[in-house]
């Protein structure tokens, strides 16, 4: 290919593309927190991957390790038999990650994507309590497969597994309710009263930043008082990492400023490393009773994101990436409030916490009308919840200023120019 045309993809590739829809161009190269289309422009890469992309574009690190794993022959595919690489990163997952945070996981390696981790936690609670039924929350999002969908709040979504999406019950989100202590107080209530007509849950599944619901932020109060919940009535608590996790949010795991330890962790998208497909299911070790084989499949072991994963961990040693994230979560939340205050045209709402912000817009279609004037100044950036009415900021968690103030600068561009547009109905 070497003509910027997307022909070929209208021509052959199915209905159901959709980023290269919003994104209309043939990208070739990426490096940190910049891509180039065949044209050579330069783009400002605030997706990331949906998150598979934290660390950035093609890490120096990480592609060095990479490429000498090739070059020595080193395993690629080892179904789930015992691999150099494997062994790596469990070792470093162990020591780096887990160890420090006293957590005692037992690592289940479910098949490379986010809806294996989701798929293979909902049987495990369903095994290690008998029970079928699952709590989910409004606007969660778990993946594509049946039982994610299942758990998935996103009626689209949902509509297109095209059979009845059984066994989980809806219950409302943190600030899902005007009045935000409703939340706890109707689960409670469903869960102590025998008359409610719900079916006693195997497990709570959760996010605690929802990403592609739309940014809406769980309180730690909140996560703590879901977790009592889920001890008093011995209900399994599955966190949906897989977004959130892996330092987005300013630590390791989402979860760890509320001080919870759920019983189930679901991890993917950046958990690879440079976007590498790798998923894990972090299980209780008490849980851990899957018979060997009982869930499996055939991409489990795939080492080159081993090799990438274990790089990736270098990163946690200390606190430098860490400090990053929390240092310009701040900057980013002052940009954003201070968008919203200059253009009240746009009715926003600030989202979000740490590396995952954005601002929710009540005029129809004005998020999508930011994104896309985003991509015609250089700047990708995607949008989230039921009705596209999020513009989510989604910088990889490496990034340096120059690079953050470059795409917010864009974004202050872009939203300056929607709110003049004539036919924009903001009423
Ligand atoms: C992306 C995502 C998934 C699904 O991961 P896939 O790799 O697309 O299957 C599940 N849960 C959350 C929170 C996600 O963001």
């Amino acid at each position: 290919m070497t003509q910027n045309n997307l022909n070929v993809f209208e021509e052959h590739e199915s209905e159901v593309r959709s980023y290269v829809r919003g994104f209309p161009t043939v990208f070739h190269k990426a490096k940190g927190y910049k891509m180039w289309d065949l044209d050579n422009k330069e783009y400002i890469d605030f997706f990331s991957g949906a998150g598979a992309l934290n660390y950035g574009h093609n890490d120096e690190n990480m592609k060095k390790k990479l490429l000498e794993y090739i070059q020595e022959d080193g395993i690629t595919h080892s179904l789930d038999m015992a691999s150099k690489a494997k062994g790596e990163f469990l070792e470093k997952f162990h020591e780096i990650i887990l160890k420090p945070r006293n957590l005692d996981y037992k690592v289940m390696f479910p098949g490379p994507t986010g809806a294996n981790s989701v798929e293979s936690a909902l049987k495990i609670a369903r095994k290690v309590t008998g029970r079928t039924n699952v709590v989910s929350f409004t606007k969660g999002f778990h993946g594509m497969t049946i039982g994610a969908l299942s758990v998935t709040g996103n009626a689209f979504k949902r509509a297109g597994a095209g059979v009845p999406l059984n066994n989980a019950t809806p219950m409302p989100y943190d600030n899902f309710m005007e009045d935000t202590d409703q939340s706890i107080k109707y689960i409670e209530r469903m869960l102590d009263d025998s008359g409610s007509g719900m079916d006693k849950p195997a497990a709570f599944i959760l996010e605690t930043v929802q990403g592609e619901g739309g940014l809406n932020v769980a309180r730690m109060e909140w996560l703590q008082e879901i977790e009592k919940i889920c001890r008093k009535h011995d209900i399994l608590l599955i966190v949906d990492d897989i977004q959130a996790g892996v330092g987005r949010t300013g630590t390791f795991f989402s979860f760890e400023p509320a001080g919870i330890t759920p019983d189930i962790v679901c991890l993917s998208k950046s958990i690879g490393g440079n976007g590498s497909p790798l998923a894990l299911t972090l299980i209780r070790p008490d849980y851990d009773r899957f018979a060997p084989g009982e869930h499996n499949g055939t991409f489990r072991g795939n080492n080159f994101a081993f090799v990438a994963a274990a790089e990736a961990l270098n990163y946690w040693k200390d606190d430098r990436l860490e400090k990053n994230v929390q240092d310009k979560s701040k900057r980013i939340q002052e940009f954003l409030d201070d968008l919203i205050e200059k253009h009240p045209n746009m009715k926003g709402t600030h989202r979000g916490r740490g590396f995952m912000q954005g601002i929710a817009s009540e005029v129809e279609g004005f998020s999508d009308r930011v994104t896309d004037r985003c991509f015609t100044h250089g700047l990708i950036m995607e949008t989230a919840g039921p009705s596209d009415e999020v513009f989510k900021l989604f910088p990889p968690i490496t990034i340096d200023d120059e690079g953050l103030e470059k795409g917010l600068a864009i974004i202050e561009k872009a939203v300056t120019e929607v709110v003049r547009e004539k036919d924009l109905v903001t009423t």
